[in-house]
């Protein structure tokens, strides 16, 4: 059998930092496994690289396109899950957002038995993978693979700068940088472009390592089970193009396949609670009753205001500032962001209504909890995904609160030069029942989906704090699914900051 130092399996957005950070060492061989195809067509390709274009690669050939099962909390709905099927994985397809967190997310992850994971402790990580143009804060990170780019300097969106007087206008406060001491407030994003173009995972951590004569990727192949002598996992089965390979693992496999396909790979290969095990037929290696329970995402839904002219089409992101603020003074951080895109964010009411832009608000601090769960013993299948959307009273409270936020910025004396009519909700919804009506019809994902996996010494992990599988040996699962709870804000910078973390652990030999 073929045999390599390290197997990563997953070549997405932590997958590409512990390719590049492991094989920095020109002894240690790295091979990583990737489902998706190896290249794209030049048009998705110029597509991915165009900060603009992301809404065009959702459902396109280089997206899984995962359905949630129905939703109670969303009235029943299947909620879309895209996530990135090609090198780079999901950080092929995302907003380019750069959101640390909370210092108090981390502070909380600590907490609840992750030592080594309180903010001052992952703080050098975040430092590590920046590249920051500004100084805005005491805490930036300077000469690391990820750009950021501070949207207000790089001659923003007219309508951006007015989402930003209105929330002033409202009284929220102002701040420099999410991702400063100050999270709360209204201002500029971060952005991970370089040069006009999409800079992440892919380019700042894969693309380089792959240059390297000790590392091998392996495409189109889709990782079906990771092989075991006794308790210690010594390799991967994998499908290529349909047919069964395996591959040795000297020292140690690590998991990166995402919050949903994370979770899948382990119960096939028998570690998850037995009684669902039992369900297929698959031999208990490890009973962990946690893996894929703890599943969460963060939710939104939209405000859509039609403008009296044409908002200048977008250079950067799309997204070029945001608020974030407390639902209760009594929160340990902000666990509400409300995005302003200036973009009809709904295609459909997009196509009606060119001229209008958006406002998202989004809850991300879930207390709703779901799960990941085989659908049957076929690795190629896709599992079952339930998010939970909603599934708390409280989640709902907040998220129809955030819609009356959203329609009060859109009615201040910043924004009354381009606003006409509501288009969405629409001005025949009113408040109360109507208004939550509209939240369980029209909230859906935002994309973060995390803790599938989760990290920790209770019951629940899966994972401990230098992110081994509990009760085996040579696994470590190191993505979105391995945070306990999902920072407040977009989650990718996070995940790089846990692989960033994770491949110093190992070169400690920890
Ligand atoms: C539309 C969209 C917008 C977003 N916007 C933002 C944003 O602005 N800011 C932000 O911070 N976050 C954003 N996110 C979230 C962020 O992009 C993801 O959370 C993050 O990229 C996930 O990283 P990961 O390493 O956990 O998984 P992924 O990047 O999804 O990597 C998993 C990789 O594993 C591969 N794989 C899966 N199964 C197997 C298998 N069995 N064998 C081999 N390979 C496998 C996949 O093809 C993929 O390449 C967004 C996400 C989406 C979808």
């Amino acid at each position: 059998m073929r045999a390599y130092d390290f197997i990563i399996v997953g070549a997405g957005s932590a997958g590409s930092v512990l390719t590049r950070r492991l094989s920095e060492d020109p002894d240690v061989r790295v091979l990583v496994l990737e489902a998706g195809p190896a290249g794209t067509s030049p048009d998705i390709e110029t597509r991915i690289q165009t900060p603009a274009a992301w809404p065009t690669l959702l459902g396109s050939e280089v997206d899984w396109g995962y359905r949630s099962v129905p939703q109670p909390g969303l009235a029943g709905r299947e909620i879309y899950e895209p996530r990135g099927k090609l090198p780079g994985g999901t950080s092929n397809l995302y907003v380019l957002m750069h959101i640390r967190g909370h210092a108090s997310d981390f502070d909380g992850w600590a907490a609840q038995g992750c030592a080594g994971w309180d903010y001052q402790s992952v703080l050098p990580y975040f430092q590590k993978l920046e590249d920051q143009e500004d100084g805005t804060g005491p805490w930036i990170g300077k000469g690391g693979p990820i750009p950021l780019l501070n949207a207000g300097l790089h001659d923003p969106n007219p309508t951006s700068a007015a989402f930003i007087a209105a929330c002033r206008e409202l009284g929220y406060p102002a701040t420099d940088d999410f991702n400063g001491p100050q999270m709360e407030g209204t201002g500029w994003h971060h952005v991970n472009i370089r040069d006009g173009k999409r800079w992440s995972a892919r380019e700042g951590y894969l693309l380089p390592a792959l240059a390297r004569p000790n590392v091998t990727l392996s495409a189109s192949s889709q990782a079906t089970r990771l092989l075991f002598e006794g308790r210690r996992c010594v390799g991967v089965e994998y499908d290529q193009n349909g047919t069964l390979q395996t591959v040795r693992a000297d020292r140690e496999v690590l998991v990166c396949a995402g919050a949903i396909e994370s979770p899948k790979l382990l119960l096939l290969s028998g570690i998850g609670n037995p009684d669902h095990l039992r369900e297929f037929n698959i031999p208990v290696v490890a009973a962990l009753p946690g893996v894929g329970e703890n599943f969460h995402n963060h939710v939104l839904t939209g405000v859509i205001q039609g403008t009296a002219r044409p908002a200048p089409p977008g250079h950067l992101n799309l997204s070029e500032a945001a608020l974030f603020y407390k639902s209760d003074p009594a929160q340990s951080g902000p666990d509400m962001q409300i995005a302003f895109v200036h973009v009809p964010f709904d295609i459909i009411v997009g196509q009606q209504n060119p001229n209008s832009v958006s406002i998202l608000p989004g809850v991300v601090r879930p207390a709703s909890r779901g799960w990941v769960r085989l659908a049957s013993g076929n690795p190629l299948d896709k599992p079952r995904v339930n998010p939970n959307y909603l599934g708390t009273e409280d989640d709902t409270q907040r998220l129809v609160d955030a819609v009356k936020r959203a329609r009060d910025i859109f009615a201040t004396r910043a924004f009354s030069d381009w606003v006409t009519v509501e288009l969405l909700p629409g001005p025949a919804v009113a408040a109360g029942a109507q208004l939550r009506e509209f939240v369980r019809q029209r909230a859906d994902s935002y994309h973060h989906q995390a803790g599938s996996c989760k990290m920790g010494t209770d019951d629940l992990a899966v994972v401990d704090p230098s992110l081994r599988v509990h009760s085996v040996d040579g696994l470590r699962v190191v993505d979105a699914s391995a945070m306990p709870v999902v920072p407040s804000g977009n989650c990718h910078a996070g995940i790089l900051m846990i692989a960033e973390k994770c491949a110093g652990l190992i070169k400690a030999g920890l």
